[in-house]
């Protein structure tokens, strides 16, 4: 188990304009403000959604588009350090006009019809991202050793 503490920072409400890149948006957002460490919230709507799913037997990520309109049900994510620059995870539950919901990893390329994200910056030591070999992601701390 990896766990890091922290105190509580600034709160962030941001709004990206119709037409931003969600993913982009938010990952500029942050290190643009020095944002190292923070958990989020996001909702709203998009045109479209980029998602990726990570099949964990081929250790891969698989790439899928949503040409859509859809509400952002859900999105929440986090911002740690990867090659010494902030970096968002987050993923996100998209639904249709019929409630039908889709989710998955947020990537670049899901563009914004209105978006409401809340930022909880957190001040300690930002956690580090770095290759995790039982799981070929790239995770806070590296590789653990045992369960
Ligand atoms: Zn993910």
């Amino acid at each position: 188990m990896i766990d890091y503490r922290f105190e509580p920072g600034p709160v962030h409400l941001v709004r990206l304009a119709r037409g931003a890149d969600l993913y982009d948006g938010l990952t500029d957002y942050a290190r643009r403000h020095d944002i190292r460490a923070a958990s989020l919230t996001f909702l709203g709507a998009v045109r479209r959604a980029s998602l990726r799913y990570y099949d964990q037997e081929e250790r891969r990520y698989v790439d899928f588009a949503i040409d859509e309109h859809l509400e952002v049900v859900a999105g929440v994510g986090n911002i740690s350090l990867l090659d010494g620059a902030p970096f968002l995870h987050a993923h996100a539950a998209f639904a249709d006009a019929d409630g039908r919901a889709f989710g998955g990893h947020l990537n670049s390329g899901t563009e914004v019809f209105a978006l409401e994200a809340t930022i909880w910056q957190l001040s300690g030591k930002a956690p580090v991202r770095a290759p995790d070999d039982c799981t070929g992601l790239t995770l806070w701390g590296g590789t653990l050793s045992g369960p």
